[in-house]
């Protein structure tokens, strides 16, 4: 899709949200100048609509438009004729902003430190007050961790903060993909010497994705000079990975050692109260707010990385909008029925696997809770007892209380019969272990 497709496309969702006055005043009037490294930029057409744009619409067109291109964390920036006059500070500032590839939302102010990040959030800091100064404190910072835990965020955090406090200090951030297309492109067009000077001539350097290079030799060869050339020049250079240098198998020694020669630090998962800090800061910014039980559905389901809890939020939100229904439990479950299926297992609950064992014996759970003392709904009963047990955290009173009023005797009684039964009845063994997949929704 080119950018005027994504910016039509964008509009027709923006159309069914805002009023006609609305529309047509400020959203329409918006030109799409430009759409690169994640960043849409649109142009007003008179400067005095760009700060009211700011201020009103510019989180429902980041929403609108990150449906669009099915994404959550690309950014809007809206700029007014002002910033392309010749002479303007503003445009000079604007396009040396453009030529750092930094992303302005990407900031320490909107970073949240947790026990999984807090040495990584440090070292940033640290390498963002140091750098320009001429004594860096350490060379390279190298990050790593697993996607979605914030490595890029904290590279443009660094980059943002050097370019606000110090902005005479030549910054770039770049990811291994485009340096390895850029280095392709300017062999065969024979650019070379602007390509080497475009990424020594600065002062810091985030190089991204690092692992992107594997196996690829010239680009390799080409990063090894570059790295060098900076490094003996005393500037700056933070990297990041998804492993530590050490097991960057693709990657040549020379250049793995060298990127081990100043201070490695890892950003792992983040524990429950980082990731429920995370949400609501992200709430707070963007001055929404949700129903409890539904902050609490998507921590619980987007565990393992930030990108796809802020995700989730986002499509919850753009759901909402888009449908005109309030948000929901319901209206959240909906909306995520398929990454639910895909990125957590589902949500086990007693009820659930009461529900399952019955069906599979052509049972009701009123008959499993029942005091029937038929074999036929015995066995069951035992089975589903057992399965609580084995799958879940509860204790054998809860579950004797759940199956109808039980003393927490019989549970342990039933538990031990059927652990029992599996020591030499196959047939049991594999009917418990069909139940247990489809329950675990395997
Ligand atoms: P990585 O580069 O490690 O794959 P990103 O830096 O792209 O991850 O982070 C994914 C998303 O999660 C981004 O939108 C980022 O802003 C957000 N994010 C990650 N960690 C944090 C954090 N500690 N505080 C706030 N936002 C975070
Ligand atoms: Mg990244």
């Amino acid at each position: 899709m080119n950018v005027h497709t994504i910016w039509e496309r964008t509009l027709t969702l923006l159309e069914s949200c805002a009023t006609e006055a609305t529309y047509l005043t400020y959203l329409k009037p918006l030109y799409p100048h430009s759409y690169d490294n994640n960043i849409l930029s649109l142009k007003t057409p008179e400067d005095f609509h760009k700060p009211t744009i700011i201020k009103r619409y510019l989180f429902d067109i980041k929403r609108c438009f990150n449906e669009v291109i099915e994404s959550n964390d690309n950014d809007v920036i809206i700029v007014s004729p002002e910033d392309f006059a010749d002479s303007g500070e503003q445009s000079a500032k604007h396009n040396n902003y453009k030529m750092t590839n930094l992303r302005p939302g990407y900031l320490f102010d909107t970073f949240v430190e947790g026990s999984n990040n807090l040495m990584a959030a440090s070292a940033a800091k640290a390498v963002a007050d140091a750098s320009g100064t001429g004594a860096s404190v350490y060379n390279p910072l190298f990050l790593y961790g697993g996607v979605g835990l914030g490595k890029t965020h904290l590279m443009h955090a660094i980059g943002n903060q050097v370019i606000e406090q110090k902005p005479s200090i030549k910054v770039r951030y770049i990811s291994s993909e485009t340096f390895t297309n850029e280095f392709t492109a300017a062999l065969r067009e024979k650019t070379m010497p602007e390509f080497i000077k475009k990424y020594r001539d600065c002062d810091l350097i985030l190089i991204d994705d690092i692992q992107f290079l594997e196996g690829k030799e010239r680009t390799q060869e080409e990063m090894f000079h570059t790295f060098n050339d900076l490094y003996n020049n005393n500037k700056q250079i933070v990297i990041a990975s998804d492993q530590p240098p050490a097991r960057l198998g693709g990657l040549e020694e020379r250049l793995t050692s060298r990127f081990a020669m100043g201070l490695q630090v890892d950003i792992t998962k983040p524990d429950d109260a980082t990731r429920a800090a995370i949400l609501d800061k992200k709430m707070q910014r963007e001055n929404i707010d949700i129903p409890t039980d539904v902050k609490e559905f998507i921590l619980k389901n987007f565990i393992n990385n930030i990108r796809d809890l802020e995700g989730a939020l986002n499509k919850i939100l753009a759901y909402a909008r888009l449908s005109s229904v309030p948000i929901s439990l319901e209206l959240a479950e909906n909306a995520l029925k398929d990454q639910l299926i895909n990125h957590a297992p589902p949500v086990l609950t007693m009820d659930y696997i009461q529900t399952i064992v019955a069906n599979h014996y052509n049972l009701t759970t009123e008959e499993i809770n029942s005091r029937k003392r038929t074999q036929n709904i015995v066995f069951p009963r035992q089975i589903a007892m057992y399965l609580c047990r084995k799958l879940m955290d509860v204790s054998q009173p809860e579950v004797g209380k759940f199956f109808g009023g039980r003393d927490h005797t019989t549970v342990i009684h039933s538990c031990e019969k059927i652990s029992a039964e599996l020591e030499y009845d196959i047939q049991l063994k594999e009917a418990i272990s069909l139940l247990e997949k489809i329950i675990k929704g395997e």
